[in-house]
């Protein structure tokens, strides 16, 4: 049976860490139906590659494409780098959930997008449900941002949640689980993830109060990092804290 597309005479890298070999890569309906010795099989396209390398897509684990990718869906910018699928909602931010109280703030920082009049979603689920009917040129994980959680919840309040309030941002937290988010993310050195807790107390502890808005089973990608860190140093809390990240069971 021919090929939609071959890929002839690439250094492929399979990804699973083997070294590269010379290959040919037949394409059908979409996806990889041989590596191999294709020879001359028929395809209707044919992609000469000798002398360059072929890879499986480039996962970029940290962007903050959340609002890129509604302006520019076809993400180019990432697929002419080999890039085939971002994690978006990273340091805690993420467009959505957005509560009616506090619109004005969360919104302002897309107003220099023209598009942003016809942006009126609340919830993480409207969210993903406007990114999909635009359409998306890549795959996308979405993380829902604990410091978009609290905005959403008490704005920019310099102090921690009260209990009240933590169940309300335990509800934003689990609508965006079951829409369809990833995980959650924090930013506790970016405002308002940096007033979750009293200052006083160490960073590990309010990275933990910060966790319990995630169910077990909830991925979660902590952004902790000390100043020195920030301004070239190295900060062992930091690299302590993302390596803490939960993993789903099963
Ligand atoms: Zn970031």
């Amino acid at each position: 049976m021919p090929f939609d597309v071959v890929i002839r005479g690439g250094r492929v890298l399979d990804g699973a860490g083997s070294p590269w070999r010379i290959a040919d890569i037949g394409i059908r309906n979409g996806r990889i139906a041989k590596v191999g010795r294709v020879g001359r099989a028929k395809s209707a396209n044919s992609v000469d590659a000798s002398g360059k390398y072929v890879a499986p897509g480039f996962i970029d684990i940290h962007t903050h494409s959340d609002i890129g990718i509604l302006v520019e869906p076809t993400a180019e910018c990432a697929v002419r780098q080999g890039v085939t699928m971002h994690v978006i909602g990273n340091c805690g931010d993420s467009p959505a959930p957005i509560s009616d109280p506090y619109r004005e703030l969360a919104v302002r920082r897309f107003e220099y997008y023209v598009q942003a009049r016809d942006w009126n979603w609340s919830t993480y689920g409207e969210y993903l449900d406007f990114m999909a009917a635009q359409g998306v040129g890549i795959n996308i994980a979405g993380l829902v941002g604990h410091g978009s959680v609290r905005l959403a919840t008490m704005g920019f309040e310099e102090r921690p949640p009260t209990r009240d309030e933590r169940r309300q941002m335990k509800a934003h937290v689990d609508e965006a689980m079951r829409a369809g988010a990833f995980g959650m993310s924090t930013g506790l050195v970016y405002p308002p993830g940096c007033f979750d807790d009293c200052r006083s107390r160490p960073r590990m502890h309010r990275n933990r109060r910060a966790r319990r808005l995630c169910r077990p089973d909830q991925p979660q990608q902590s952004e902790v990092r000390g100043h020195r860190e920030r301004e070239g140093g190295s900060s062992p809390l930091g690299s302590r804290e993302g390596s803490r990240r939960r993993r789903p069971r099963g």
